[in-house]
C-alpha cells in the first residue's frame, strides 16, 4: 500500500506538505488551494470579539456570519469584518440559516446556560457547531447536544483553545512517553476576582454556576489532559466570603480532589475571589512539570525537571480555529480530544463536585 509519505514524495512535495494535514497535501499536490471552514460566531460579546480578530490569521478558517440579537452590533462586525448582509441573523431567524450555503460551521460563544438550546438548533439547521466550554450546565444536557448534533450529521467541537496550545502539547507528549515517570499527583489552581455583581456570570440561571463552571473546569481538564487519564471520584468542599455577590447556586470558592485509576489524584482549587492563580503541576516519579500561566491567554510559561521549554506565542484561538477546521474538512484527529464527549466529561466532574459539596460524599464519577 502507497503511504503518505510516499505518495507526497513521488508527486514531489516538499518537507512542508509532510506537515499538512493529508487533504491538503493532496490540494497543494493538485495546485489547489486547501478548503476553508466558513464560520458564523453567535454572540457578539468580549471572547466573540477575541476569536474574531484571532481568525484574521487563520488560514483554515474564515469568519463569514454573524448572529446577534443586537443590530448595532451586527453592524460594527459587518464593517469592521467585511460581512455580508446576507450572512448576518438574529436569535429569532436565526433557523434560516439552514438554506445559507456560504456557511459550514457556527462557534457558540453566549452564556452558559444558553449553549444547549443554541447548539440543537444549529445542529437542526445543519451547521457543524463549535460550542465554548463549559459546553453546557450539566451532563444531561451536554447529552442532548451531542444526540442532535449525531441526528443531523454534524459535527460537535468544544472550544478548548489549550488543546492545540504548544507548551501544554509538550509536556502531554513527554506524559505520555514516560519522561515523568508514572505520574501520581496533578495540581491545578484557577481563579480570578471577579467585578460586576450584575453580570450574568453571577447569575445562575445565564450561567448554570459560578467559578466552577467558568475557570474551576480549567483544573479539570488539565488534570485530565495532563495526568491522560480520567477520574473515578471526587471530593470537595465548598466556602463563601460574600453571599450578596455569590448567592445561592453560584459557587465562589471550591476546593475539590479527584482520584484516578492508576492511584495518581488531583488538589485543585476553583474561586472568583483570588487573582494570580492559573498553575498547573504534575509530579511523577521522574521529573515533573509546571505551568504558570498555565491556562490564560499567554504567553504560557512551562518547565520541566530539565528545564524550561521555549515554544513562541502564537494567538491561541488562531492556532484553535485552524487545527479545528482541519477536524472539521479533512477528519484529523487532535493529540487531546475537542469532541462532544470530551466535553461531556467534564460535565460528568462538575456535577459530581457540586454533589459531593452538596453531601460532604466522596462522588464516583459514571464511566
Ligand atoms: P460576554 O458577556 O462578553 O458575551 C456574551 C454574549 O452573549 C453577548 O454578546 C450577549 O449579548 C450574548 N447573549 C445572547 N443571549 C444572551 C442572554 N440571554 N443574556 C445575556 N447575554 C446574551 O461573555 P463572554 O466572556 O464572551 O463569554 C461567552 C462564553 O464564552 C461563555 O460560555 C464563556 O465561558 C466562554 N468563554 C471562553 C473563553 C475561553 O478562553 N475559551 C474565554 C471567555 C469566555
Amino acid at each position: 500500500m502507497t503511504t503518505r509519505r510516499h505518495f507526497l514524495q513521488k508527486a514531489g512535495l516538499t518537507t512542508l506538505a509532510l506537515s499538512l494535514p493529508f487533504s491538503d497535501s493532496i490540494a497543494q499536490a493538485m495546485g489547489q488551494e486547501p478548503k476553508v471552514l466558513r464560520v458564523a460566531i453567535m454572540g457578539l460579546g468580549s471572547y466573540g470579539a477575541r476569536v474574531a480578530d484571532a481568525m484574521k490569521d487563520c488560514s483554515r478558517a474564515k469568519l463569514v456570519g454573524v448572529i446577534s440579537g443586537t443590530p448595532s452590533k451586527i453592524e460594527q462586525w459587518q464593517q469592521k469584518y467585511s460581512i455580508p448582509a446576507q450572512n448576518c441573523y438574529s436569535y429569532d431567524n436565526v433557523a434560516e440559516i439552514k438554506n445559507n450555503k456560504d456557511i459550514d460551521a457556527v462557534y457558540v460563544i453566549t452564556p452558559n446556560a444558553l449553549h444547549k438550546e443554541h447548539t440543537i438548533a444549529l445542529a437542526k439547521a445543519g451547521k457543524h457547531v463549535i460550542c465554548e466550554k463549559p459546553m453546557a450546565v450539566n451532563a444531561r444536557e451536554g447529552q442532548e447536544m451531542i444526540a442532535a448534533c449525531k441526528a443531523a450529521g454534524v459535527q460537535l467541537l468544544i472550544g478548548y483553545r489549550m488543546h492545540f496550545e504548544a507548551n501544554t502539547l509538550d509536556i502531554v507528549k513527554k506524559q505520555r512517553a514516560g519522561e515523568f515517570g508514572k505520574t501520581l499527583f496533578f495540581q491545578g489552581l484557577s481563579g480570578f476576582i471577579i467585578g460586576d455583581p450584575s453580570q450574568w456570570r453571577l447569575n445562575k440561571a445565564l450561567s448554570g454556576g459560578g467559578a466552577m463552571m467558568d475557570i474551576g473546569v480549567y483544573s479539570i481538564n488539565g488534570a485530565r489532559y495532563m495526568l491522560g487519564e480520567d477520574p473515578i471520584w471526587v471530593t470537595a468542599q465548598e466556602t463563601k466570603t460574600d453571599p450578596i455577590k455569590f448567592k445561592e447556586g453560584i459557587d465562589e470558592t471550591i476546593t475539590f480532589q479527584m482520584g484516578f485509576p492508576s492511584g495518581a489524584t488531583a488538589s485543585c482549587l476553583s474561586t472568583y475571589s483570588l487573582n494570580y492563580l492559573d498553575k498547573f503541576f504534575l509530579s511523577g516519579t521522574k521529573g515533573f512539570a509546571e505551568m504558570q500561566p498555565s491556562t490564560g491567554y499567554g504567553p504560557i510559561k512551562a518547565k520541566t525537571h530539565s528545564g524550561p521549554l521555549e515554544h513562541t506565542h502564537v494567538t491561541h484561538q488562531t492556532t484553535q480555529m485552524d487545527e479545528m477546521a482541519a477536524i472539521i474538512l479533512d477528519g484529523k484527529q487532535p493529540l487531546i480530544p475537542v469532541d462532544g464527549e470530551e466535553g461531556l466529561k467534564d460535565m460528568h466532574i462538575v456535577d459530581a463536585i457540586f454533589k459531593a459539596v452538596k453531601t460532604g460524599q466522596k462522588v464516583s464519577i459514571p464511566k
